[in-house]
């Protein structure tokens, strides 16, 4: 074979490679460049900001997104510190993260704020990678930059509903309990005490009622301001509930620390609201409690509390100290709750029963089923100790529904039982709505009729209600339920609500009957009493006769039943007639 042509086909052959490596190159670096442009692209109409830096943090390249978002123009970001971007706050702890991405090769994500071109900063997310990912060692930084700044607010603002109080723009209850438990810590190192003051507006109630709420809401609102402004730097204060608040005050030395927050507190709460042509004095009552060693926040609360209703029902508008008396007390009450929870699941109450008699003949013309606790370690208990607690706690309403139940199977089990069963109903029990529609079920479902059975409701108990309640009385009524007001005399005795509520009778109160022999006072209210309850048509019993003479004077008052020792005392029996000694 001829080795020219051989050669001219080899050189050709390499001319035509070479050729095609240089196509291949050109096709090569327009692929790039196509690339590098689609890349630009995506990332300049992305509404998210990508920056790259060098190790030294000088933004190298930025995507137009920052126009957008922060207002810079992307140009004259470049060769600047990528941290000038951020607000000054934010650049500290960023630094270091960039540096650790670089020096373990790691992606890390953050929110922080960016400065914008007109002064202000926007939340964004930041996701940092180093450059290139992965194999070499980094050169710079990809850093993308996501705007958040709503999600960021709402986020915040969620937190804020989570410990404000919308009404007063205060701190509220849950954050004060939170907070209480590092300032109760601090107080322990710092060997000093947390005073917590529980402030309670007086006669906000009153306002409320005759002004309508949206006063009401001023009112509380004003009140807020004024606490919070004598406050000393470092006091909290948080609106409890209603008309409460708490001031939480730290690094107290001495009671008499607490005692000045106070008197400040008590001055500056001091209003005077006007309605119609009289005004009403809003002031504060309030309760301290000083921590020590042991303090938690729920006890501390629960002992500034106790105070505070001591502060109020002592007259109001000044302050009180917590004491041991009180604490101890609290502690009683509360052993009380715990112990008559499980009195109600267990059935530890029994039903005595009290006759009523007729003054004419002494005969019974009916009974009270008075309620005793028979506790397992202290014996058969009086209403007196547990009935406060049974009705601050609600636990009265489980107890009366018990009370019925025994109630209504002596009725059934005893159907010539002279007269009805009087039941009394606390003013808890009545505030319940649909109360009556148990009770009468209750009634149902044991078949007893409803005329069998009267309601006690003390005077001051169905005041409280009387709007909500007025018209479940009126149903009872008419299915055949009698109505007895209770300790007549003693409360606001108003002759309109024995006008607007279905009453059926009026039982005085045996404070007046215990005097009535030698108190001429006590003898002439007696006797309006009587001329009343028998001008309305309704039964007067005359509640506590122990003596003969107490019943004849009663007797000639137009009393026309009666209850007392001289009767009968309650016993677990139930009893038909009586012999009067
Ligand atoms: P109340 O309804 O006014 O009941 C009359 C109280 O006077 C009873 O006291 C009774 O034992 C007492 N008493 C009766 N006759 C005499 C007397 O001649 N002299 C004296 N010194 N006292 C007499 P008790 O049983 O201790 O009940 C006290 C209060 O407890 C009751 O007063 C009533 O308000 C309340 N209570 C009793 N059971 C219940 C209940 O189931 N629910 C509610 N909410 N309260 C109840
Ligand atoms: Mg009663
Ligand atoms: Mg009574």
């Amino acid at each position: 074979m001829d080795e020219a042509p051989v050669r001219m086909k080899r050189l050709a052959a390499e001319e035509s490679g070479a050729q095609v490596d240089e196509d291949r190159f050109v096709l090569l670096v327009k692929r790039l460049e196509d690339e590098r442009a689609r890349f630009a692209m995506l990332a300049d109409n992305a509404t998210d900001v990508v920056y790259q830096d060098d190790p030294a943090g000088n933004i190298v390249w930025i995507s137009a997104g920052v126009r957008e978002t922060l207002g810079w123009e992307p140009d004259s970001l470049v060769g600047t510190p990528g941290l000038d971007l951020l607000y000054h706050e934010d650049r500290m702890p960023t630094e270091v993260r960039l540096r650790t991405v670089l020096a373990d090769g790691v992606v890390d994500v953050t929110h922080l704020r960016c400065r914008t071109s007109s002064g202000g900063f926007r939340w964004m997310s930041a996701r940092i990678a180093p450059l290139p990912d992965r194999d070499v060692v980094a050169t710079g930084r990809v850093v993308g930059l996501r705007d958040v700044h709503e999600e960021h607010a709402m986020r915040e603002q969620l937190s804020h509903l989570a410990f404000h109080d919308t009404l007063t723009g205060l701190r509220n209850r849950a954050w004060i309990l939170d907070m209480l438990e590092t300032d109760l810590a601090v107080a322990r190192r710092d060997h000093c005490l947390v005073a917590l003051l529980f402030i309670d507006l007086d006669n906000l109630k009153v306002v409320n009622d005759s002004l309508g709420h949206l006063v009401g809401d001023e009112v509380l609102t004003a009140a807020a301001h004024r606490i919070a402004k004598v406050l000393r730097p470092g006091d909290r204060v948080g609106r409890f509930g209603g008309d409460e608040f708490i001031v939480v005050a730290p690094g107290i030395r001495h009671r008499n620390d607490a005692d000045a927050i106070a008197e400040r507190l008590c001055a500056a709460v001091l209003d005077e609201v006007q309605i119609g042509d009289r005004s009403v004095i809003v002031s504060a009552s309030i309760g301290i409690a000083l921590s020590d060693e042991d303090s938690i926040p729920m006890y501390l609360l629960r002992d500034a509390d106790t105070a505070m209703f001591r502060a109020k029902s002592t007259g109001g508008s000044h302050w009180e100290f917590s004491t041991a008396g009180m604490r101890n007390q609290a502690r009683t009450r509360l052993e009380i709750e715990a112990e008559l929870r499980t009195a109600i699941t267990e059935r530890q109450f029994r039903v005595h029963y009290q006759p009523i008699v007729s003054m004419s003949d002494a005969t019974v013309t009916g009974h009270e089923a008075l309620v005793r606790w028979e506790h397992p370690q202290r014996g058969l208990l009086a209403p007196i100790e547990f009935l406060q607690v049974a009705e601050d706690t609600e636990l009265i309403i489980g107890i009366e529904e018990l009370v019925l139940d025994v109630v209504c199977t002596q009725l059934r089990n005893h159907p010539d039982l002279p007269g009805p069963i009087s039941v009394n109903k606390s003013p808890r029990h009545i505030a319940r709505t649909g109360w009556h529609h148990r009770f009468l079920d209750q009634l149902d479902h044991h078949g007893v009729d409803p005329a069998r059975v009267i309601i006690e409701v003390t005077e001051t108990a169905i005041l409280s209600v009387l709007e909500r309640t007025r018209a479940d009385f009126v149903d009872l009524r008419e299915r055949g339920v009698g109505i007895h007001v209770d300790d007549f005399g003693t409360g606001y005795s108003t002759v309109a609500l024995l006008r607007d509520l279905p009453v059926t009778g009026l039982k005085l109160d045996l404070s007046f009957t215990r005097n009535i022999a030698t108190d001429t006072t006590a003898r002439a209210l007696a006797a309006g009493l009587a001329g009343l309850a028998n001008g309305l048509g309704l039964d007067g019993v005359a509640e506590g006769i122990e003596t003969p003479a107490q019943a004849e004077i009663l007797r000639e008052q137009g009393w026309s039943h009666g209850q007392g020792y001289l009767y009968g005392r309650p016993t677990s029996l139930l009893t038909t007639t009586v012999s009067q000694n």
